[in-house]
């Protein structure tokens, strides 16, 4: 199955199909290291280790990702995140170790794999199942509704779990009135962000990811935006075709987010954003969480990945899943840290501090940058944004500060 980047959802949702085959969580292999970076700066490049300032300022921070597919291994699989995960980015002492205090996790139903019929009801699923993963440890994670909720949380040393729906199909199966109620049900369950759209284009609006890229918001897509406004949910424009975001950005009378997209000027896909977008999130009050994943930090590495996807696989699609990341781990040069940083700069620069923030697409891509392998590795980024240059505040409102205040201008 080819993804690429227009439709990156990591093996996690690939395999949405293994539980009917009676697949079992295995014991997990470790990756094999990756080759050693080339060409990276020497400020902030992979090399930059945090130094006990760098430390303690990641440390006092809230440190916020807007995006990780993590939500599909416990959901599908029974992976149990609190205890070490080898094959998973995220697992709550990887968490930990990386100083996050919130975590969005992704509700990704799988549309090729799951019925329409069911799209509402499996996304309602994967919030149950990270009910119970809160409900089964209650010291180290909780869920939260608020930018409120997050600080108590951070201030309890708890990992706050925060609900984003990847995809406005989660609201079918119904009509418009009927979806309107399934968007209601979302966000009485905690949902803060809906991405319009994943790589399908839908009832919303058109998708970056399927010919829809050339479609912008239907007048539908006009009501789901008001009545996310209305309930305080999150427009979130990481996916949608760009007449869908230019429409939608006009249209949200909150500040946007997109959760999970880089800078298109350094990296050229439809995934990322335009530096007209991202002026245009600015005027809005909104943020852009730069996605961590290798392909959307670097064009080479985009079409070096591409051929990825395209090689003949186990049918055992978590063997599959864990060759994807071996060959993703091997492709030289790897994308190093320097480059996630210019994707953060770049961003800074055109909209300002205010308006950028980390969305590290964690389980959901097959290939990270050379020192940002895992959640644990954040502390890194923190030293890297120090040495390249950005003051303490500006780097407290990127780890999390601008999330924060996005959410909150969405509860007002
Ligand atoms: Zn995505």
């Amino acid at each position: 199955m080819t993804l690429s980047t227009r439709g990156t959802i990591g093996f996690w949702g690939i395999a949405l199909v293994l539980p009917l085959l009676g697949v079992v969580a295995a014991a997990a292999g470790t990756p094999a290291p990756a080759p050693a970076p080339t060409g990276g700066t020497p400020d902030g490049g992979a090399a930059a280790a945090p130094g006990p300032s760098d430390l303690e300022l990641h440390r006092r921070a809230i440190v916020i990702d807007t995006h990780a597919d993590t939500t599909q291994a416990f959901t599908y699989f029974g992976i149990d995140i609190a205890r070490p995960q080898p094959d998973l980015d995220l697992d709550l002492g990887k968490a930990a170790a990386g100083g996050l205090d919130a975590e969005f996790f992704s509700i990704f139903v799988f549309p090729r794999v799951v019925k329409p019929a069911e799209f509402h009801n499996e996304a309602l699923r994967q919030i149950e199942a990270l009910e119970r993963v809160a409900r089964a440890n209650p010291r180290r994670l909780r869920i939260a509704r608020t930018a409120a909720e997050v600080r108590a949380n951070a201030a309890a040393g708890v990992l706050s779990a925060l609900i984003g729906v990847e995809g406005g199909h989660a609201l079918a199966p119904g009509d418009g009135p009927t979806q309107l109620e399934h968007l209601r049900a979302l966000a009485r369950r905690g949902a803060r962000y809906l991405t319009l759209t994943w790589s399908n284009s839908n009832d919303i609006g058109g998708s970056s990811g399927d010919d829809g890229e050339v479609r912008g918001l239907t007048p539908f897509g006009q009501e789901v935006i008001a009545e996310m406004n209305r309930l305080g949910v999150m427009v979130d424009l990481s996916h949608v075709s760009d007449p869908t975001f230019w429409d939608a950005v006009r249209a949200s009378k909150k500040p946007v987010l997109a959760s999970h997209s880089s800078s298109r000027a350094l990296t050229n896909i439809p995934r990322n954003m335009t530096d007209a977008m991202l002026k245009a999130v600015a005027q809005n009050g909104g943020a852009v969480c730069v996605n961590f994943g290798s392909a959307f930090l670097d064009a080479d590495f985009h079409e070096r990945e591409n051929a990825i996807w395209s090689k003949p696989r186990p049918s055992d699609r978590r063997a599959a899943w864990r060759q994807i990341r071996a060959d993703g781990a091997h492709l030289t040069p790897p994308v190093t840290l320097a480059r996630l940083v210019d994707h953060l700069q770049h961003i800074a620069k055109v909209a300002g501090p205010d308006h950028v923030c980390l969305g590290s697409d964690y389980d959901g891509v097959p290939a990270l940058p050379v020192g940002m392998e895992n959640v644990s590795k954040l502390p890194a980024l923190t030293a890297a944004l120090r040495a390249r240059g950005f003051s303490v505040e500006d780097v407290e409102k990127i780890l999390g500060g601008n999330v924060l205040r996005v959410l909150e201008a969405n509860e007002k």
